[in-house]
């Protein structure tokens, strides 16, 4: 009878971009009382995570951890190689790249952005005028943020690198993989990319708390050049530990790491490549749905063209104040959270109500997408909001037939 009937009961399903999905097996890790940091099976631990870390990365290089998230993770890049007074180039396709490019203001470092607003990918030609014109060679690096979690627009990486090379520039390529590692496909040493970093709560699977910074040797090299390095966030004795501590720069995050060594295991028994063609087939299966939904109706996916849509979050537009409306109905009444517009306007702005955004990174499968779409559908049901049929049958047959 009546239409608000709550069937919220039941196990809820955060869809936001980030903190992902936890395993039970990665929850189960980490229910322990507290271990020894002296010695012991956390001491053995850590030194496996390395390797299989540089794994997910792709990388042969280096790998520093750091009790951190993301944020952190940035500051502890731009702190092993930039002085003040140098200049980062800065392509920005959502708030993550402004964000970033902030950091490095805050390091004493000038930022030249190139903004590509909210909903495109970066125009090479623009980045490559922007390399040519910088004769001297003032731009130390490139602050490249491969999904930006805000627009879901997802860079050529790979593209870039070419571009430097072609244009002959020197500076480092600095990549922003916190939103796309063990999601869409990332190889650190085939693209020439000389530092990435990530965080543990989105494709990696573990609370948010860990920051990770990989280097190759140029990346090194230009952290060894510099006057000085702030001592927390000096990436060498944590890629070079003599003693379990320089990990950590002190007290190890104990309960993470166990997390951490589940999800690995995780990751490398389905294998990175099937790991990045799961995500990339359901985030397919949430694009068909979408675009169904928008053939008779208000909503549409924020990125128009495929190849630059991220595999791990997907960004929506359907229209103040309905983008607001739809996450509280599926919140109270299905269980199901989804993500907040982040970046596409301002709080307080009446626009900031037309947006939303899902997660679908890291722990996720087809009955959960499924199940999703389906609670976006009843609440687009409940809620009147126009939209066109055939919008699960669309993401099933994706799931169903690739
Ligand atoms: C989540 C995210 C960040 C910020 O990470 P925090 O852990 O929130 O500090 C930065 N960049 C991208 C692309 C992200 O997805």
């Amino acid at each position: 009878m009546t239409k608000t009937l709550s069937v919220a009961q039941g196990r809820e399903y955060l869809a936001i971009p980030g903190p992902s999905v936890m395993p039970e097996a990665v929850l189960r890790a980490m229910h322990r009382p507290a271990p020894n940091i002296y010695e012991g099976a956390l001491i053995d631990l850590t030194a496996s995570l390395i390797p299989d870390l540089k794994r997910v990365a792709r990388t042969k290089h280096n790998a520093a951890i750091y009790i951190a998230n993301g944020h952190g993770a940035w500051e502890a890049a731009l702190s092993n190689t930039l002085a003040p007074g140098e200049t980062v180039l800065v392509p920005a396709t959502g708030r993550f790249g402004h964000g970033w490019a902030d950091m490095a203001r805050g390091l004493g470092a000038e930022a030249q952005i190139l903004d590509f607003g909210k909903s495109a990918p970066w125009d090479m030609e623009r980045i490559a005028e922007a390399l040519r014109a910088d004769a001297d060679h003032r731009i130390k690096a490139v602050l490249a943020v491969h999904v930006d979690t805000s627009s879901s627009v997802r860079n050529d990486v790979e593209g870039l690198r070419a571009l430097l090379d072609e244009v002959g520039h020197p500076a480092l390529l600095m990549a922003d993989c916190i939103a796309s590692m063990a999601c869409d496909r990332f190889e650190m040493d085939a693209w020439g990319v000389d530092v990435a970093v990530t965080g543990s709560q989105k494709g990696l699977m573990v609370p948010p708390g860990l920051g990770f910074v990989f280097f190759n040797d140029k990346a090194a090299a230009a952290r060894d050049a510099l006057p000085r390095v702030s001592r927390y966030w000096d990436w060498a004795p944590r890629a070079d530990p003599e003693f379990f501590y320089q990990y950590f720069g002190g007290t190890a995050p104990t309960h993470h790491l166990f997390g951490l060594r589940a999800a690995l295991d995780l990751i490398h028994d389905e294998g990175i490549d099937h790991v990045w063609a799961r995500h990339e087939r359901l985030a397919r299966a949430i694009w068909a749905a979408c675009e169904a939904w928008g053939q008779d109706g208000p909503l549409r996916l924020n990125v128009a063209g495929r190849a630059h849509r991220s595999h791990a979050v997907t960004a929506l537009r359907v229209g103040a104040p309905q983008g607001s409306a739809l996450r509280a109905w599926v919140s109270q009444n299905i269980g199901l959270t989804l993500g907040i517009g982040l970046g596409m306007a301002e709080p307080g702005d009446p626009a900031w109500h037309g947006f939303f955004r899902i997660g679908h990174m890291g722990h996720v499968n087809g009955h959960m997408v499924l199940g999703m779409l389906g609670g976006i559908e009843a609440g687009l049901t409940a809620l009147d909001i126009p939209h066109g049929p055939g919008a699960v049958e669309a993401a099933a047959a994706v799931i169903a037939m690739g």
